[in-house]
């Protein structure tokens, strides 16, 4: 039996593509392994969501080089599909280079290199359905996922993903609805809807479902408890998903809607088409809606033209919104982005100095507002234990991480849902004991 070993890098869609990845290799007669020493194939599926990450991908090429001898080497992912066939030339080791619009034909593509040919491709966008398997491999015990939809027609001037996962295909509502259905029957109960961009959804069946319907199909599948669901665009982000939220307990309250930065000036350099008043629309909407939606979000600084007055302005955002957690990078120039073509690009230093502030500011923010948690019994998934300081790891609704005490007992908690009240807060998670609700 052929050996197959994978690393992944990058986001969530990565990982999942992964795991559909894995289904399609086991389906194929391939038993996966854990390093790269015993393997027959060796997959490396890739980001290129920052330049760094790109970087990494040549340095594992490399170290493996030597080591790698009779091994067959496959590139996959974004950046298999950015660089292409320029991969052959940096790694002439490698046999199989395929972006993530090509998972379909995987199999395909492996018999062709078994059949001898030394360089394999598949880099074109011509699937017009997202890429389904016969079986997905779950890495992850408490949470599974559903991609919806793959790829984006928008056109953010610093993003690689328009080029690197192609136009947008939405899968049939009946086939989300089927694997959530297959999901719970695994004994998940909390599920996360994915995407490039989520509320872009169309169904192409003549069901028709739009973002907030599919999310409402999903939430009503019986045993599900949780559905999450990532990356939303404030340009899609209706006030019919906040409503389906405000009305479904099974839909988490936490919606992570990344604004980019406070400045509609740089908002607009940036092609996001929406204003800094038209985000803060979408945040007034969850903000009165009745529920308790904790926010999170993503901010890029130093993109290029940002000014003193701008940065003051994404710090002043970060005020008025009090998000519960931000992901926040330095603007990173990426190949064939609109942002290219522009100006006045800023030096690392500065970039750096303002992320640095922006991470301290935010910071001040989670202190104040987890505090607000002390006192509070709070519902989790138990997703572990911490030997170390024999806590239990949990979860809560609002995708919070509650590390708590639980006096009775040592059965197994891991899996299970149980109430903890807050004792402590930080920055960045919550402490507790349960209490028998
Ligand atoms: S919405 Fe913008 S940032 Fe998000 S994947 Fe699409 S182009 Fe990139």
């Amino acid at each position: 039996m052929k050996k197959f070993y994978i690393e992944t890098f990058g986001c969530q869609m990565n990982v999942h593509d992964s795991e559909k990845v894995i289904g399609t290799l086991v389906t194929d007669g391939y038993k996966q392994v854990e390093t790269f020493e015993e393997a027959d194939l060796v997959l490396y599926n890739t980001c290129s969501i920052r330049d760094k990450a790109e970087q990494k991908v040549f340095n594992r090429l490399q170290n493996f080089k030597k080591a790698g001898k009779g091994k067959t080497f496959a590139v996959i992912g974004c950046v298999a599909q950015q660089e292409g066939e320029k991969i052959f030339e940096k790694a002439p080791h490698v046999s199989l280079v395929a972006g993530s619009a090509s998972y379909g034909k995987l199999s395909q593509l492996l018999v062709q290199i078994e059949k001898g040919d030394k360089r394999v491709t598949g880099l074109t966008f011509d699937a017009n359905e997202a890429f389904e398997t016969p079986m997905t491999r779950r890495d992850n015990p408490h949470r599974a996922y559903i991609t919806i939809i793959e790829g984006c027609d928008k056109n953010c001037a610093y993003c690689v993903v328009p080029f690197t996962r192609g136009p947008e295909r939405s899968r049939t509502s009946e086939s989300i609805i089927r694997e959530a259905h297959e999901i719970v029957a695994m004994g998940y109960t909390e599920v996360q809807l994915l995407g490039q961009n989520v509320n872009s959804y169309r169904d192409p069946s003549p069901a028709g479902y739009n973002f907030a319907q599919i999310l409402r199909a999903v939430a009503e599948v019986p045993g599900m408890r949780r559905v999450r669901f990532t990356t939303s665009h404030p340009r899609d982000f209706g006030k019919d998903i906040v409503d389906v939220i405000a009305d479904n307990p099974v839909i988490c309250n936490h919606v992570h809607l990344p604004v980019q930065s406070g400045s509609s000036r740089v908002l607009e350099g940036m092609l996001r088409s929406y204003t800094r008043d038209e985000y803060m629309r979408r945040i007034d909407w969850m903000k009165n809606c009745g529920q308790d939606i904790a926010l999170t979000t993503d901010i890029i600084v130093g993109f290029p033209g940002e000014t003193e007055a701008d940065f003051e302005q994404t710090l002043s955002l970060l005020d008025e919104v009090e998000y519960d957690s931000v992901f926040s990078f330095k603007y990173s120039k990426r190949p064939n982005t609109p942002a290219l073509s522009l100006d006045d690009h800023m030096d690392e230093d500065e970039k750096s100095r303002r992320l640095s502030i922006l991470q301290e500011h935010q910071r001040q923010i989670q202190i104040r507002r987890n505090a607000g948690y002390v006192g509070r019994v709070e519902e989790v998934l138990v997703e572990g234990f911490n030997k170390a300081t024999g806590q239990w790891i949990g979860r809560t609704g609002q995708n919070k991480t509650l590390n708590f005490l639980h006096h009775s007992g040592d059965e197994n908690l891991t899996g299970t849902y149980l109430h903890a009240r807050v004792t402590r807060s930080g920055p960045n998670s919550l402490t507790g004991e349960s209490v028998v609700q």
